[in-house]
């Protein structure tokens, strides 16, 4: 395995090394195998005693280095200058097999120099919930931290009420945040903000170094990387649930699954999280806030983006007016290829028409998109959408003006909108099932199901029937707490 510790190279301003605390009986909840041969881990990793102990942050090699990242963010709006990894350590860096940097990091390994007055620890429902949902992000398609394993602590947290706590080993390209640079940028010391600045180009974004403005060059990337990935989200129904500047990571990967969700029946006002009062990360919202935070991320740049304060504001307000059309287009890419078509205004205006309908008819979202397909020459075939929707007149005209504007073989268009309409995504209330089975019963099938199966969503097979029906009416409004 090559190892390295490249974030602990930055200024001692931007980390705090420290230890994991043991916890008192690791058990596995799971090991994800594929991924850790990816990263060229032993695959007996999972076997073995010590490798449970590493994850469990009981007992570390010497290849590991842990350390605790610091970082400011605008949570629901508010700035809060110090936060920092509360209960997460970094491990070490791992030169994949694709020879991709990535971090390993434990999520729940007790306190920090940043915990303030948390505990360090994460409650296993959580974790269960970013373990299926961060590896389902990746099967479907999107940028994400991934999970490599889940550990079962033995230990009690207290949240609400008493609760099983879990650790969460977590793989990403990185874990730098919008907020890594608003601490950095805070600092005001002349040097922490570009040697962070420096290091991300060089990590995720070299070819900025060839531009003649690098700093500018890199908040552009940011821009792009975070608009392709909110129409991502949005053309799957994702809610992030969270989308506070310390939790939006500048690689453009999805990252801090907290009380994320997808949407169930088609409604743009959805907010699945139970913090969330005001609806400030509702779905509809979601690209007006990573705007928004950008726009924070370009504060935090400004020292480095021109020599004068009004020609960086200059630069960084013309960059950060690209997001709309950015996000604009990629969600239109997104959406057209959801309905067979060509990416074009025509396409575009056809999904927003059919977002509407299944808003005004509280239509399944998922279902909806996959069975599209059956519709392609029979608007009202008895495996397409027509059911969904109480308007049938509504339904039949739109499928009328969509079946113009659909060109080729129909085998062909459907092959093409199952590629990037899933049979079926992590439903809430199979999730909600699944934590409650490991916690309260100590009963592993169903997850161990879904997380095998859960890496084809886009092909029907007889296993994952189940993982597709709609959730029962009586399981809404979801709610989630986190
Ligand atoms: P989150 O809402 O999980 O993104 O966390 C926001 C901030 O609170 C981050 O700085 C976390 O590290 C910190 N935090 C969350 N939960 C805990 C906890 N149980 N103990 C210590 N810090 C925490
Ligand atoms: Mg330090
Ligand atoms: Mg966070």
């Amino acid at each position: 395995m090559q190892i390295e510790h490249s974030y602990a190279g930055l200024p001692e301003t931007l980390f705090e090394l420290c230890a994991p605390t043991p916890v008192a009986a690791p058990r596995w909840l799971a090991f994800n195998h594929k991924l850790a041969a990816e990263l060229g881990f032993d695959p007996a990793l999972a076997e073995t005693a010590a490798g449970l102990q590493l994850l469990a942050g009981n007992q570390l090699p010497d290849w590991t280095k842990p350390l605790a990242q610091a970082y400011s963010g605008h949570q629901f709006g508010h700035l809060s200058p110090r936060l920092g990894d509360g209960r997460a350590l970094l491990l070490a860096e791992i030169i994949d097999k694709k020879q991709q940097r990535r971090d390993i990091q434990l999520k729940g390994a007790g306190p920090t120099p940043y915990s303030r007055r948390g505990d360090g620890r994460s409650a296993l429902g959580p974790v269960i919930r970013e373990y299926l949902v961060s590896e389902a992000m990746h099967a479907l398609g999107v940028p994400t931290s991934r999970a490599l394993a889940a550990v079962i602590t033995g230990e009690t947290v207290y949240r609400d009420q008493p609760k099983p706590g879990g650790i969460l080993t977590r793989v990403a390209a990185s874990h730098i945040r919008i907020g890594t640079f608003q601490f950095a940028s805070m600092l005001q010391d002349g040097s922490s903000l570009k040697s962070l600045a420096d290091y991300v180009i060089n990590r995720h974004y070299p070819a900025c170094t060839d531009t003649p403005q690098p700093y500018l060059a890199l908040l552009n990337q940011v821009i792009r990387a975070q608009a392709v990935l909110v129409a991502q989200w949005m053309s799957l129904g994702f809610i992030h649930g969270v989308m506070n500047t310390d939790n939006m990571s500048v690689s453009g990967e999805t990252i801090d699954y907290g009380p994320c969700a997808f949407i169930d029946q088609f409604d743009p006002n959805t907010v699945f999280s139970s913090i969330d009062q005001q609806g400030r990360y509702a779905y509809r919202n979601q690209p007006m806030i990573a705007q928004w935070n950008l726009a924070r991320l370009a504060e935090a740049l400004l020292p480095l983006l021109a020599e004068s304060e009004a020609k960086a504001v200059e630069v960084a307000t013309a960059a950060l007016n690209d997001f709309p059309d950015l996000y604009h287009q990629a969600w239109q890419d997104r959406m057209s290829a959801k309905l067979g078509l060509a990416s074009t205004a025509a396409a575009k205006t056809l999904a927003e028409q059919l977002l509407q309908l299944m808003a005004a008819n509280k239509v399944d979202f998922t279902i909806c998109f996959r069975t599209l397909a059956f519709a392609v020459s029979d608007a009202a075939a008895a495996q397409g959408p027509a059911s969904l929707f109480a308007d049938q007149q509504g339904w039949l005209v739109w499928a009328a003006q969509w079946q113009q504007q659909l060109q080729g073989e129909p085998a062909a268009m459907q092959q093409a909108m199952n590629a990037v309409n899933p049979f079926f995504i992590p439903r809430n209330h199979q999730i909600e099932l699944m934590i409650s089975q490991v916690t309260e019963q100590n009963d592993f099938t169903l997850f161990q199901q879904f997380a095998r199966d859960l890496s084809m969503p886009f092909t029907e097979t007889a296993n994952n029937q189940r993982w597709a029906a709609a959730a029962p009416e009586s399981d809404m409004p979801y709610r989630t707490f986190c």
